[in-house]
This record gives C-alpha cells, structure tokens and sequence, in this order.
C-alpha cells in the first residue's frame, strides 16, 4: 500500500524563490491545459487528448517568447500539473455518467496565486534525490534542509513540495510499504460519530468532542481584529496575516494528532472497526458548519481506513440511512424518531438505553451482517485511498443537493431546524462550474 511520510523542510532564500518560480509555472501549464480544453469545448471540437494537450502547452509553448520562461524549472513539474488536470478531468466524467461513486465532483477550476496552498510534485523521473548528508536535492531547486522527524522505511516514488498558509514548507514523500499486520484481537467495534460527543464506541467508551476550533476562537478573533486595523496592502497587515494562517494551522497540527492517537489506538484494541458513513459535506452545509468541520469526521476516518489496511484491520463503512439512533439494538424495534435531547430511552421489550451506545451497537450489528453478505466471508479487502491525493477536486464545488442530513447522528438531538445552502458559492472564490 502507498503511504505518505511528511516532513518540515527549510529552504533558503534563493531555493524559496525558485520554488516560488516553479509554483508559478505548475499553475500557468495547469490553467492553459484548462484554458484550452474549455476553448476547444466551446469551438465544438474534440476533448484535447493527454498527449495533445502536453504537446500544446508544454513542449510548444516553451518555444514561444511568452512561454519561454517555463524552461527554468523541471519540465516533471510541469508534466504533473498537467496530470493533476486529467485527473479532476477523469473524476468529473466519471461522476457525470455514474461511474463514480460518492458525491458529485465539480469540473476542475482554475488555480490562483492567491490559494492558501500552493504544491507541486516531482516524480522518480525528475531525478529528485536524498542525499548521504540528509538534504533533499530537486531538480532546479537545489539541496533542501529537511527535519526527519523519522526516518524513511523505503525509496519514495514521488515527492510533493507544498507551502501551506502559514508560510511553512513541507516535503510530502510517497512510499510504498507492505502491510504490517497486528496481532489478532477478538473485539470488534461499532462507532457513531456526532457533536455532542467525538464518537461514542459500542463498547460503551464516550470520546468528548475536543473543540480545538472553538477553543482558540478567541485568540482567533483577535489576530483576525489585528488584520482588520492594518492598512490594506501595508506590510503590517501581511504580517498580521501570517499570524492568523499560523494560529489556524496550530490548530489543524493539534486536532490531527490528536486524531492519529485516538485511530491508532482504536485500530490497534479491535480486528473490526465499523462507522457509519456520514455526509459530512451536506452537514457542512448547514449552521453546523464550524462544529462539523472542527471535529473532522472526514479526516479521521480516513485515518481508521489506511491504518486498518495498513496494519491488517477490517474496517467498512456503513449505510448512512439506516436508523441507527432509533433501533432498539436489543430487539430491532424501530421506535421512531427520539424527541429533542432525549439521551436515554426504553424499549417496549425492556432494554434500557443510551442513545448514542445504542446507536453504535447497532452500526457495530450493521457492520457484522454487511460483512457477511459478502460471499459469507470476511469483509472486502478495503480499497486503500492513496492518502490524500494532490489533484484539484474541490469539495465543496459540487453542487448537490441530494445528501440527506438524515444520518448523522445527534444533529436531531441537538433539536436545530438544518438548512441547506447549496447556493453558497464556496469560499467566495470563482467557482467556474459550467465551463469545462
Ligand atoms: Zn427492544
């Protein structure tokens, strides 16, 4: 399976420019690729091919005066922008027709300058390379100082170089590992996320919700004040800029390892993990936004697949329309939706129980039968997602509204009246969606 292994690097100032440089011409090649497809769309003509398109805006333009810069940086770069485009190309055809699974994908759009995050990749081919003396050498770039906050298991196949809103840089390694399967354990476990609690397990462990957006909220409120009395465009206020990405990106390190504890230890005490499958981005859509998004459901889930695979676990994901939270886990009566805050309740066979407990026993239940209508043999091996892929899917650009909220739990307990807003264009930036 493919892993990621990440790493702080320290450029100096000429390799920063050179990057920067190489961010810049990675965008042009991927919005010209883009440029070009959308040109020959609306002329009536064929889908530009791979090949063609390559051709065109890469080995063609660099012929050109006002190309000819695309020459000072590694041409893998430049192949891999490309690439990225005919990825996000493959994945809107293939939700278009259905082939796809999963929520719609928008076409690709066009990069900015301005994105908070900026990431170019550099294959085996670009002759990328860790030296004896621990520096990463790329291509164009030069000997990078890397922290190796562990070392790495195997050769990597690629590199991905990202500078994140905080000004950080990071080498981003994919490595391909062989399984390392964990000693077998019986227990098996059910798990219903939700608000009131991070995840309540059916073996009765609650997780609280730590809230690590909402703690910093005020110190955010703050920084973001600080911005606001800064002269527009002044030096003061790019500095004052850098210091809110900084704070929101402590965050993000917290709450991610804070999240890589809790899946590790999950996976490692039970041979099965199952979770009901949340529509996290219809449930971002709603007032709920920032309770959703702090908690990152999305994220650690994605944490349990690759660490069961990883490490020899079965792990599914279950039918988000099933009435977990209103099953009596005990005789499957089907009692109806729970009123507003109702945290404990009776069934009319006796058992008393536990919302949230109840709901997780019953995913754990789901899971177990799931996993045995499969040729009445364990689950299916799990399709490992390559851990986070580096191509131009925007989440919240799909416009759907067909994600119910229905699912997920405790968003009826909380007793909110939910209102969708697919209209939001996202993030304020051009959204480009009918063009392709
Ligand atoms: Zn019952």
């Amino acid at each position: 399976m493919q892993l990621r292994y990440s790493y702080r690097i320290y450029p100096d100032l000429g390799q920063q420019q050179a990057l920067a440089r190489a961010f810049g011409c990675a965008r042009v090649v991927f919005n010209d690729g883009l440029r070009a497809r959308q040109q020959a769309r609306e002329a009536g003509e064929a889908y530009l091919s791979d090949g063609a398109l390559s051709k065109r805006i890469i080995t063609e333009a660099k012929r050109t005066s006002e190309r000819a810069w695309l020459g000072e940086v590694s041409v893998v770069v430049l192949q891999q922008a490309l690439a990225d485009l005919n990825v996000a190309y493959r994945n809107f055809f293939a939700s278009l027709s259905g082939k796809r699974k999963g929520r719609r994908v928008a076409p690709p759009r066009f990069r900015s300058r301005k994105d908070n995050r900026q990431a170019i990749r550099f294959t085996r081919n670009s002759r990328f390379a860790v030296l004896a003396n621990g520096r990463l050498r790329l291509p164009k770039v030069g000997e990078v100082i890397v922290r190796w906050s562990r070392p790495l298991p195997v050769a990597p196949t690629s590199v991905t170089v990202i500078k994140d809103a905080a000004g950080r840089y990071f080498a981003s390694f994919v490595v391909a590992v062989a399984g390392e399967p964990m000693p077998p354990v019986d227990a098996e476990v059910g798990i219903d996320l939700g608000l009131t609690h991070f995840a309540v397990l059916s073996n009765g462990t609650k997780v609280a919700a730590p809230r690590f957006l909402r703690r910093a909220a005020g110190k955010l409120r703050r920084l973001q004040q600080g911005v606001s009395r800064k002269q527009r465009g002044s030096n003061n206020r790019k500095k004052a800029v850098a210091k809110v990405a900084r704070a929101h990106a402590r965050v993000a390190d917290t709450r991610r390892d804070w999240q890589h504890k809790l899946s590790t230890r999950i996976i490692r005490d039970n041979q099965a993990v199952y979770v009901e499958d949340l529509c996290v981005v219809g449930l971002g859509r709603t007032r709920l936004a920032k309770s959703v998004y702090d908690a990152g459901w999305a994220a650690f889930l994605g944490m349990l697949e690759y660490k069961a695979a990883r490490y020899g676990r079965a792990f599914a994901r279950i039918n988000r329309f099933a009435p977990t939270s209103q099953t009596c886990s005990s005789c499957g009566r089907v009692d109806g939706p729970k009123p507003l805050g109702v945290r404990s309740w009776a069934c009319p066979c006796g058992a008393a129980h536990d919302r949230d407990v109840n709901a997780a026993v019953n995913v754990l239940a789901a899971g177990r039968a799931e996993s045995l209508n499969v040729c009445g043999a364990q689950v299916r091996p799990a399709r490992v997602p390559a851990p986070r892929e580096e191509a131009e899917i925007h989440p919240d650009a799909a416009q759907f509204p067909a994600c119910s909220v229905e699912g997920a739990p405790s968003i009826e307990a909380e007793g909110t009246s939910i209102q969708r807003r697919s209209d939001r264009s996202p993030s304020g930036r051009e959204c480009g969606s009918t063009a392709y």
